[in-house]
C-alpha cells in the first residue's frame, strides 16, 4: 500500500509540475473561471465543444498541487469524450475523492492516483475544482466568437 501511495504521490507531483493541456486552445467556444478561496486556488478551463463532444481542452490557472495535478488529469480524462462520459467520469471522481459510493476504478483510469484526498477532507474542494469549472463551461450558452 505504501508503494502505491508514493507512485500516486509521483503521478500528482508530475502532473503539477509539468501540468497536460496547459494554456489556451485554439477555437474554445467556452470558457469558465473557477475559484477555491479556501486555499487560493484558481482555474480557467477552455473547451472546444462540438456536437456534444469534448474535441479540445486546454487550462490555465494556478493554486495546490492538488488542484493543478487534478485539473491537468482532468483534460486527459475528458479529451475526446462525450458530454455524458465526462459527467459520469466526474460523478466517479466525486465518489472517489468523497469516499462516498461505489468507485470504478477502471472507468476512472489515472484519476485514482487522487483517491487519498479523502483522508484531507479540505482538499476535496482542491481536487473538484477543476471538475466543477468543467461543468460550467459545458453548461454555458455557446459564445459567439467574432473577429469584427
Ligand atoms: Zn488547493
Amino acid at each position: 500500500m505504501n508503494d502505491l501511495r508514493e507512485l500516486y504521490q509521483e503521478v500528482i507531483m508530475d502532473h503539477s509540475r509539468r501540468p497536460r493541456n496547459h494554456g489556451t486552445i485554439e477555437h474554445a467556444n467556452r470558457t469558465a473561471h473557477g475559484d477555491n478561496p479556501l486555499c487560493g486556488d484558481k482555474v480557467t478551463v477552455y473547451l472546444d465543444l462540438k456536437g456534444g463532444l469534448v474535441k479540445d481542452i486546454g487550462f490555465d490557472g494556478r493554486g495546490c498541487a492538488i488542484s493543478m495535478a487534478s485539473a491537468s488529469l482532468m483534460t486527459e480524462a475528458v479529451k475526446g469524450r462525450t458530454v455524458e462520459e465526462a459527467s459520469r467520469i466526474f460523478e466517479q471522481f466525486h465518489d472517489l475523492v468523497t469516499g462516498e459510493g461505489e468507485v470504478d476504478e477502471e472507468a476512472l483510469d489515472k484519476l485514482v492516483v487522487l483517491a487519498g484526498v479523502r483522508d484531507y477532507p479540505v482538499r476535496v474542494k482542491c481536487a473538484t475544482l477543476p471538475w466543477h469549472t468543467l461543468t460550467a463551461a459545458i453548461n454555458q450558452k455557446e459564445e459567439v466568437i467574432s473577429t469584427e
